[in-house]
C-alpha cells in the first residue's frame, strides 16, 4: 500500500525590532546573559507590560504579504504553565482572537505550484534560555538566561496542505526568504530567529480523513526540516505496516542521530488555562494603519522577479540572483535605469561586483561604489571607449578608490586605441615577430589566427580594439 504524508508547518519567526515586545530592552543576540532584562521581562510583581508598537506593524506586514486579513481587534491572552525559562509563569500569546486569519504561499515542487493555506499568524514573546551545559557544575545545576525573554515572535500556522518533506521544506524557504525580504526577520536559524514545529501524520493514499498526528518539536536548522521530516514520515508508516498506530505525541528532532523521539505523549499535554491577559488592552488595527503598513511594503522577490523579465528583458536565471535581497535589485535597477543597457548592468552585479562583494565579505548594503559609479563604467564599454578586459581593471581601481571610470581611464592612458595607424604598426611588428604562424595561417591553420590577436591584444597592453585588429590582420595576411 502507498500511503501519503499530511503536513502542517508552525513556523516561528522573531520579528526585527530594536527592543522587546513588552519593555523596553534591547534585543539584540549575543549578549552576556540576564544583561537585557528588566522588571518586565523578568515577570517581577507589579511590573506592567506595554505593547511595541513597531513589533504589530511588522506582524501586520507579514501578514498582508501572506495574503493574510488582518483582524480589526485581536487579543493577547496568557498561556499558563510553569518552566524556569518562563519568569511569570504565563506566556503571552494570542490564542482565540489572533491578529491575522487566512493567507497562503503558492510553493512549486517539480515545476508545478500548489497553494498552501495559512490558518492564522499571532503574536507573542519568547521565553528565556535554560543552559544545561557549559558549566562546571551543569551536571547538578541548570543556568537560565532572560536575554531572550520577550523577545516579539510571530507565529504561522500553515493548514494541513503540505503532502512531502521537500514541499515542507520548499513552502518553510520560501516563507523564510519573503520575512527577510520585509525586513520583518533575519532568518538566522542558528541564532534562534527562525523556528519550525510539524505536525506529521500519514493516510493511504486516496483515503480522506487523516491519521493521528506526531508534532516534531524543536527543527532547529534550516537544513534539518526535510531530515527530520522523511525520518517522522517513514517512522509513522513503518509503524501502520507493521500492524501498529501513531500514537499523538510530542518528539524531538535529535539531529545528530537523524531521527525523532518521544517528549511527552497526550496524556502529559499541558492545559494551558488560557484566558484574556488583563494588564494588556485589545490590540486595535485600522484601516489607515494597515494602508500605512503597506504603503512601506516594497514589492514582494516573486513579483520582482517576474517584472526584471518582463520589462528588463532578463533571463530568468538573472532574475533570480538579482532578487535575493532587496537592497541587491535595488541597485541593479539604478545601474540599469542610469547606463540604460539593463543586460550590461546585470551581467557587472552578478559578475564582478557579487564576485567582490563576497571576496570581502561584505553586505550589498555597504558596497562603496555608487550605482551611478557603476553605470559610468558600462557606458565607457559600450561606447568602445575602454576593452571588457580592461573594464575589469578599472572596476577594481573605482571599488578600491571610489575614483569615477573615466578619469582612472583618463589618468591611466587606458582608453582603447581605435586608431588604424597606431594599430597597424603593432599588427605589422606582430607578424615579423612569429613569421612562422604567419605562414601556418596562410598555408590554411586558420588557428593560429587567435594566437596572432592575443599577442597584438598583449603588445597594445590589452587596449587594442578586437575589431580594428581582426581586420588589420586579415588585411596584412592576405585573406
Ligand atoms: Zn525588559
Amino acid at each position: 500500500m502507498t500511503y501519503e504524508p499530511v503536513i502542517g508547518l508552525e513556523i516561528h519567526a522573531q520579528l526585527a525590532t530594536r527592543t522587546k515586545i513588552f519593555c523596553g530592552c534591547s534585543t539584540a543576540f549575543g549578549a552576556p546573559p540576564n544583561t537585557h532584562v528588566c522588571p518586565v521581562c523578568l515577570g517581577l510583581p507589579g511590573a506592567l507590560p506595554v505593547l511595541n508598537r513597531r513589533a504589530v506593524d511588522y506582524a501586520i506586514k507579514a501578514a498582508l504579504a501572506l495574503g493574510c486579513e488582518v483582524q480589526p481587534a485581536s487579543i493577547f491572552a496568557r498561556k499558563n504553565y510553569f518552566y524556569p525559562d518562563l519568569p511569570k509563569g504565563y506566556q503571552i500569546s494570542q490564542y482565540e482572537r489572533p491578529l491575522a486569519l487566512g493567507g497562503g504561499l503558492d510553493v512549486a515542487v517539480d515545476g508545478t505550484p500548489r497553494r498552501i493555506g495559512l490558518t492564522r499568524i499571532h503574536m507573542e514573546e519568547d521565553a528565556g534560555k535554560s543552559l544545561h551545559e557549559g558549566f562546571a557544575d551543569s551536571d547538578r545545576r541548570t543556568y537560565v538566561d532572560y536575554n531572550r525573554s520577550g523577545v516579539p515572535l510571530i507565529e504561522i500556522v500553515s493548514e494541513p496542505d503540505l503532502r512531502s518533506a521537500a514541499e515542507a521544506s520548499a513552502f518553510f524557504s520560501q516563507l523564510r526568504d519573503i520575512l527577510v525580504w520585509l525586513g520583518v526577520n533575519d532568518g538566522n536559524m542558528e541564532e534562534g530567529s527562525l523556528r519550525c514545529d510539524a505536525n506529521v501524520s500519514v493516510r493511504p493514499a486516496g483515503q480522506r480523513e487523516f491519521g493521528t498526528k506526531a508534532e516534531v518539536k524543536n527543527i532547529n536548522s534550516f537544513r534539518y526540516v526535510q531530515k527530520a521530516l522523511e525520518y517522522e514520515i517513514e517512522r509513522q508508516i513503518d509503524l501502520v505496516e507493521g500492524g501498529g498506530r501513531v500514537v499523538q505525541e510530542t518528539r524531538l528532532f535529535d539531529s545528530a542521530a537523524g531521527r525523532t523521539f518521544s517528549m511527552r505523549s497526550k496524556e502529559e499535554a499541558h492545559d494551558y488555562r488560557y484566558f484574556p491577559e488583563p494588564d494588556l488592552p485589545p490590540v486595535i488595527v485600522e484601516a489607515e494603519r494597515i494602508a500605512a503598513v503597506r504603503a512601506t511594503m516594497t514589492e514582494l522577490p516573486d513579483a520582482r522577479r517576474r517584472r526584471f523579465v518582463a520589462a528588463y528583458g532578463l533571463p530568468e536565471y538573472d532574475a533570480g540572483v538579482l532578487t535575493q535581497s532587496a537592497a541587491l535589485a535595488d541597485y541593479f535597477e539604478q545601474v540599469a535605469s542610469a547606463s540604460g543597457n539593463a543586460k550590461g548592468a546585470s551581467n557587472w552585479v552578478m559578475g564582478e561586483l557579487l564576485r567582490t562583494l563576497n571576496e570581502r565579505n561584505t553586505p550589498i548594503e555597504e558596497v562603496p561604489l555608487a550605482p551611478a559609479a557603476l553605470a559610468g563604467l558600462i557606458a565607457l564599454v559600450d561606447r568602445g571607449t575602454i576593452s571588457s578586459s580592461i573594464a575589469k581593471d578599472v572596476f577594481g581601481k573605482m571599488y578600491a578608490s571610489g575614483r569615477a571610470a573615466d578619469e582612472i581611464v583618463a589618468a591611466e592612458g587606458l582608453a582603447q586605441i581605435g586608431d588604424e595607424s597606431a594599430l597597424l604598426a603593432i599588427v605589422q611588428s606582430v607578424l615579423a615577430a612569429n613569421p612562422d604562424a604567419a605562414a601556418q595561417y596562410r598555408a590554411g591553420k586558420t588557428a593560429t589566427f587567435g594566437f596572432l590577436v592575443g599577442q597584438v591584444m598583449k603588445a597594445s597592453k590589452g587596449k587594442g580594439n578586437p575589431k580594428v585588429i581582426n581586420e588589420l590582420l586579415r588585411r596584412e595576411l592576405g585573406s
